[in-house]
């Protein structure tokens, strides 16, 4: 049997199972936590600590009061020891609070569940979810309270699950799957009541046949109505907004609209899991679980650690590096970014840690494009990735803007399969890079 799906894509090999069947291992740092004030889309946090002052797990460490932000909340207890400029996983110097461990990991008091959760008027969860510095944990990093709250006249018809995972070597959210499952159903459940009109769809790659039992036997035996656990067909990027919604509800969506706009929420698993457990168990947003893997790691892992934990120590704890990586991405080959040092704190978007040997990357020179035509039809989004590419190298940014470039979603599927190695997506994001910071500065320039 047929499993929705979308056009074009590509079917990059899963390597998933050096981390498939590994539980989920819990890791408590000792050393320092940094925390970054910009960790989702939207405006950063600023600073409300200074050094010398004491935290908790659930103290907020920025203040987010404009309308698109998220708090950065402190996952450890301890003392701020500095408040400043650090690298952070792109290899920029973002600023970041850092705390001194006491390693007893103590939680502040005024995190409590919300009362009468089951029965109190919905609205009180975006406040709870806002506190909780709650983000989309997929990867996109938009502000769970935001994407909630839609404005009214979008009737919402559909609030998508996504499990899809669909990146190959990520094994964060199948476990969590596994793993969570009644948290992940109960949290679907629980945030239907915000969107009284739409059906609960929690969407899974059909290469997951157990998360697909696990979820499906919870719907039925918590008695959930009105969600469904919905098998998808494998393909890349299956996971993103624009082809859930396609596969999901046969409609045709453009990225420049909002999801809400063709009447969908669409929340990563995590991301539902964690409202959950902030509207139930008071429990403030503060961890995640990280895939560390790849074949220059020693003991690859799917490990939850708290927010801000050094990703070299991440790595010793996976053993450390069995052989030298020629590169180290945060996130899988797909989407991952490249990281330039390991001295860098894991954020709310970390969801993997990839460190490969020479024999697993595809480190050839590019060379030029043969015309072959293998990018348009990979593209998702109906692109043309050769020209695109040129107009990027040409410097013609208007036309690249005119043929699509913004709608690029960097997934890289292009790259993936350009038989002449040419770095296409690359050149999409630096378009895209270029035409943002015009817009920006026109927009400064009040024109
Ligand atoms: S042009 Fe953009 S959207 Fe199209 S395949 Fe390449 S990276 Fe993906
Ligand atoms: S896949 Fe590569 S070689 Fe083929 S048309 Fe696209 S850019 Fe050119």
């Amino acid at each position: 049997m047929g499993f929705p799906t979308f056009w074009g894509g590509v079917h990059p090999p899963q390597n998933k199972d050096l981390t498939r069947d590994k539980q989920i291992e819990p890791y408590l740092p000792a050393g320092d936590l940094a925390f970054p004030m910009s960790q989702h889309i939207g405006a950063p946090n600023a600073p409300v600590v200074a050094k010398g002052d004491k935290v908790k797990v659930g103290t907020p460490l920025g203040s987010a009061d404009a309308f698109v932000s998220a708090p950065v909340l402190s996952s450890v207890s301890g003392t701020v020891k500095e408040v400043g400029p650090r690298q952070t996983v792109p290899g920029s110097f973002d600023t970041c609070v850092v705390v001194e461990n006491d390693g007893l990991y103590e939680k502040e008091e005024r995190w409590v569940p919300l009362p009468d959760y089951e029965n109190c008027d919905p609205k009180e969860y975006l406040q709870r979810i806002r506190e909780a510095g709650i983000v989309g944990f997929g990867g996109a990093t938009f502000p769970a309270a935001v994407k909630f709250a839609p404005p009214p006249q979008d009737k919402i018809k559909w609030f998508i699950v996504n499990g899809a995972e669909c990146e190959p070597y990520l094994n964060c959210d199948f476990r969590l799957m596994m793993e969570s499952t009644d948290e992940i159903v109960k949290g679907t459940a629980l945030l239907l009541r915000l969107f009284p009109e739409a059906e609960g769809v929690i969407a899974v790659e059909n290469n997951k046949p157990e998360a697909i039992a696990a979820l499906s036997e919870s719907v039925a035996r918590l008695g959930v109505k009105n969600v469904r656990v919905q098998p998808l067909t494998v393909k890349y990027p299956q996971g993103s907004e624009k082809m859930l919604i396609e596969a999901l509800t046969g409609q045709e969506y453009v990225v420049t609209a909002l999801p809400a706009d063709v009447g969908c929420i669409i929340a990563n698993v995590r991301t539902v899991q964690q409202c959950w457990r902030a509207i139930a168990l008071g429990e403030p947003s503060t961890e995640r679980v990280v895939t560390v893997t790849g074949d220059a790691i020693a003991e690859p892992k799917n490990v939850r650690i708290p927010l801000g934990t050094s990703i070299r120590e991440l790595v010793d704890f996976c053993g450390g590096f069995k052989e030298t990586p020629v590169k180290v991405l945060a996130g899988g080959p797909m989407m991952g970014m490249s990281m330039r040092s390991l001295d860098v704190p894991a954020v709310k978007g970390t969801s993997g840690v990839l460190a490969l040997t020479a024999r697993s990357t595809l480190l050839k020179r590019a060379s030029a494009c043969l015309h072959c035509g293998r990018c348009v039809d990979a593209c998702p989004m109906g692109l043309v990735p050769s020209a695109l590419d040129s107009l990027v190298l040409n410097k013609e940014y208007e036309r690249f803007e005119a043929e699509g470039g913004m709608n690029c979603i960097e997934c890289g599927s292009c790259t993936y399969v350009c038989p002449a190695c040419r770095p296409l997506t690359q050149s999409c994001r630096d378009g895209k890079s270029f035409v943002m910071a015009q817009r920006k500065k026109r927009k400064a320039a009040g024109k």
